[in-house]
């Protein structure tokens, strides 16, 4: 799967370089990660035992300035899926005009078989592991699946101990009181719900006809459906690794969340309000928009031709597999690609780096407002150059994605 993800990930730059004629060396360039680091994190169990994990950190290109990227803690993190989603991180930041290089890190564990501490000894050791190639000019990691605020305040924490003074630029998605913004928890779902709606408006679609199934209710699926709810979109179906669980008459979002909340996670499936149902049933039901916002690969040839929806926005990373985009495209479904629907986390946490550089921060309207502006702006963008090429948006965002990098790579040449 994840060797199939950074070979998806290839295939399209290769299509897209093929397209835009791209200068072969620049292509080549392209293909190819900056920097892999694959490092060890031993650290001690609770019950003094010792546990070794594989981590790993990707920088994929730096030609736009420092690289930027999630880390991510899943039993499936590899190297392969760590460079295929770095790559992903460049296109993303490229394609948003955010002056970021795109990387990923990760360790392959399951951070819900960790305790609290094991999990703060692993990330600690972790951050130390990736020390010398992480900084604020350098590399900057954020949450990803399986992280969060604390996991961040750990990272931000160790490697402010190493430098001997704060370093709040480090990271981002921290808490707010460490430097961390408003709005950065919301934003990642915040733009897939922006996305949709522009989109439906191009399309002349109502909101308050719009059902909806997402997949994934942790930080982009569960932002996602709560706003698109407040819209007026009627949120059928949602669901996690547990399951899912579907009323076609809307789920009460808000509820399900404070249930949710209150169970400390436990599963969406439980909620009484409606029938369960399976990850295939969720992700091939009748409806006008799915969001698949949990993991990559999850749209395959196996199961594209039965889905139903009629526009799919992807809140996760590579949830749709070459094979299936083609079958999608061939079906006529509207598919709002990776790199434009969820750009909406690594743009606020562009405003957090900044804000962590001046110590100067802004308010939640004012962050709102400028993700939405840049958002709005990006997706006129690759609609419009959609419509001139007579590709589809994956393709016309992946273009200008590489357009930029290869004016800013010929711009400062090769290195000797
Ligand atoms: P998260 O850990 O907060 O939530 C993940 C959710 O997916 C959980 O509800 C989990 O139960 C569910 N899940 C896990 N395995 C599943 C399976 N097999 N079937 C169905 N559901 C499953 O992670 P997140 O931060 O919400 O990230 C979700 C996706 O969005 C990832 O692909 C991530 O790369 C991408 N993404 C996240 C951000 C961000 O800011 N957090 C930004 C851009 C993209």
């Amino acid at each position: 799967m994840s060797a199939g993800m950074l070979e998806a990930v290839i295939t399209q730059l290769d299509r897209v370089a093929e397209r835009l004629r791209l200068d072969p060396g620049l292509h080549k360039r392209l293909r190819h990660a900056d920097r892999s680091l694959v490092v060890s994190v031993p650290f001690e169990t609770d019950d003094g035992r010792m546990e070794v994990f594989q981590g790993y950190r990707v920088q994929h290109d730096n030609a736009l300035g420092p690289t930027k990227g999630g880390v991510r803690y899943h039993p499936e993190v590899t190297l392969e899926e760590t460079t295929a989603l770095a790559m992903l991180m460049t296109w993303k930041c490229a394609l948003m005009g955010l002056p970021y290089g795109g990387a990923k890190g990760g360790v392959r564990c399951d951070p819900q078989q960790l305790s609290r501490r094991e999990l703060e000894r692993m990330t600690r050791r972790y951050t130390a592991e990736i020390f010398l190639i992480i900084g604020p000019e350098y590399d900057i990691p954020a949450p990803d699946m399986g992280t969060d605020e604390q996991i961040m305040a750990w990272m931000m924490d160790t490697y402010s101990m190493h430098r001997g003074m704060t370093v709040p630029g480090v990271v981002t998605g921290k808490p707010i009181l460490l430097g961390g913004s408003l709005g950065r928890r919301e934003a990642t779902g915040r733009g897939v719900s922006y996305m949709v709606l522009e989109a439906a408006k191009k399309r002349g679609w109502h909101f308050k006809e719009l059902t909806v199934a997402v997949q994934g209710f942790g930080n982009v699926g569960s932002v996602t459906a709560r706003l698109l709810a407040e819209e007026g979109c009627r949120v059928i179906a949602v669901s996690d690794r547990k399951g899912g669980i579907y009323n076609p008459k809307g789920l009460d979002i808000a509820r399900l969340l404070l249930e949710y909340q209150e169970k400390g996670g436990g599963t969406v499936s439980n909620y009484r309000e409606g029938d369960r149902l399976t990850q295939q049933e969720l992700l091939t039901l009748d409806c006008d928009v799915l969001i698949p916002a949990a993991l990559g690969g999850q749209l395959t040839a196996a199961n594209a031709s039965a889905v139903r929806a009629r526009m799919i926005a992807e809140g996760a990373n590579a949830p749709i597999t070459p094979d299936a985009d083609e079958i999608l495209r061939e079906k006529k479904i509207l598919v709002l690609p990776d790199i434009l629907a969820n750009a909406g986390g690594v743009t606020v946490s562009y405003f957090e780096w900044v804000q962590d550089l001046q110590f100067y921060f802004w308010n939640e309207r004012e962050i709102n407002a400028r993700l939405k502006e840049i958002m709005t702006a990006a997706f006129n963008h690759v609609w419009d150059y959609a419509d001139e090429e007579g590709v589809d948006l994956r393709t016309a965002a992946l273009m200008l994605a590489v357009k930029r990098l290869a004016e800013a790579k010929g711009l400062r040449g090769l290195y000797p």
